[in-house]
């Protein structure tokens, strides 16, 4: 059983694909060719943003929001530590400093009430995590940053298509940052990703930066990147999209399948908000004896695996970025969470084997 089944989709949009690749082979535009704007057209309707810039990867599209802010050397990002490392990399690349903030135990998503206090006169910006396809608190986040006139980047690269008090993640917020990696809720066959926003003067400037800080060609007005998504990654995200309404239906069945099989069975699930529909980015619970359980359902052909084991704040890389701070929750988090077989293709019969060799596990 594959932890996620990309082969089934494939094989359900293999002629779709075919076709819209062809097309691009066709006619040859391999960069910035037609289906890219085509694509930024039907995500920014899809998500409600105003404008939609695709980026070659989720990395990209968080560093380019941070450039299009202007973040300079020693201004602050309250951010979660845990999180995929990007999160905060695109922080320290561009001389920026994380300040870590802890999670909410129950959802693993930033603790908003613990914002606040963190807030200095060099902070520049809020970096939450929609982790595991759950969108985190953005209404009172929004709250305080507009009382200190503060950005806020969403880091949705585990959250397409999830929403958040009936509005889409990605355009709940300055920015809404995503990514295009096979294994995300929408992905392409290589590396791409997007950056949503509803500010005409940012996403000028996304769109700059992203071809080198050219305002016209040849025409440099600020330092940018190569941040741009090939015509062939944007060509697959469209064939995709035929479907995706009907795989985000199913990841929701999937979740609450999970959710409804594996209650009273003694690992602790993820809670989801009432005001939010998650997507199963991943489908993470927390489980006691986490090396035991994961050997134990390798043995009967279940793949799992944790996201993630290290908190950044015990990263060689980030450490340094959180002083004396503690953040006990992230900590424990990170000791139990362990994440199971997650995609839209995920037959009930699997599902139903996943449950079982977990329950086993655990007696
Ligand atoms: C995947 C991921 C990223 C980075 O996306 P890439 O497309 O791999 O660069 C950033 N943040 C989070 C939370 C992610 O899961």
């Amino acid at each position: 059983m594959p932890f996620i089944d990309l082969a089934s989709q494939y094989a359900a949009l293999k002629d779709r694909i075919a076709e819209r690749m062809q097309r691009v082979l066709d006619h040859g535009q391999y960069i910035m060719g037609p289906e890219v704007a085509e694509l930024e057209g039907q995500l920014a309707a899809f998500t409600g943003a105003r404008h939609c810039i695709t980026v070659s990867s989720g990395t990209e599209a968080l560093l380019i929001a941070l450039m299009a802010l202007d973040l300079k050397p020693g201004d602050e990002v309250i951010t979660t530590p845990f999180t995929f490392a990007a999160t905060a990399e695109t922080i320290v690349l561009l001389g920026g400093v994380p300040v870590f903030v802890d999670i909410e135990p129950d959802t693993c998503n930033l603790d908003v009430s613990l914002v606040e206090a963190r807030i200095t006169p060099r902070t520049r910006a809020i970096m939450p995590v929609s982790l595991y396809g759950q969108v985190a608190d953005m209404a009172p986040l929004n709250a305080i940053a507009a009382r200190h006139g503060l950005p806020v980047i969403e880091d949705a690269a585990q959250s397409f298509g999830a929403t958040y008090q009936g509005a889409r993640s990605g355009a709940l917020s300055t920015f809404g940052c995503t990514s295009f990696f096979p294994s995300k809720p929408l992905g392409c066959y290589g590396d791409g990703g997007a950056i949503f926003t509803s500010d005409d003067t940012l996403a000028r400037a996304c769109r700059e930066i992203r071809v080198h800080g050219q305002s016209a060609r040849y025409t440099h007005t600020r330092v940018g990147v190569g941040g741009r998504m090939d015509t062939l990654q944007c060509a697959i995200v469209l064939a995709k999209l035929e479907r995706f309404e009907w795989e985000l239906q199913r990841r929701r069945e999937i979740g609450a399948r999970y959710s409804q099989l594996l209650d009273g069975s003694g690992v602790q699930l993820l809670t989801v908000r009432p005001d939010r529909e998650c997507v199963w980015g991943q489908y993470t619970v927390f489980v006691e004896r986490r090396a035991e359980v994961q050997a134990h359902l390798q043995a009967a052909g279940i793949p799992t695996a944790v996201h993630y084991p290290k908190p950044l704040h015990r990263q060689p890389a980030y450490a340094a970025h959180a002083g004396d701070a503690a953040f006990p929750v992230s900590d424990a988090a990170s000791e139990r969470v362990m994440s199971l077989p997650m995609s839209a293709d995920l037959t009930e019969a699997q599902q139903d084997r996943v449950v079982e060799a977990l329950r086993r596990s655990l007696a």
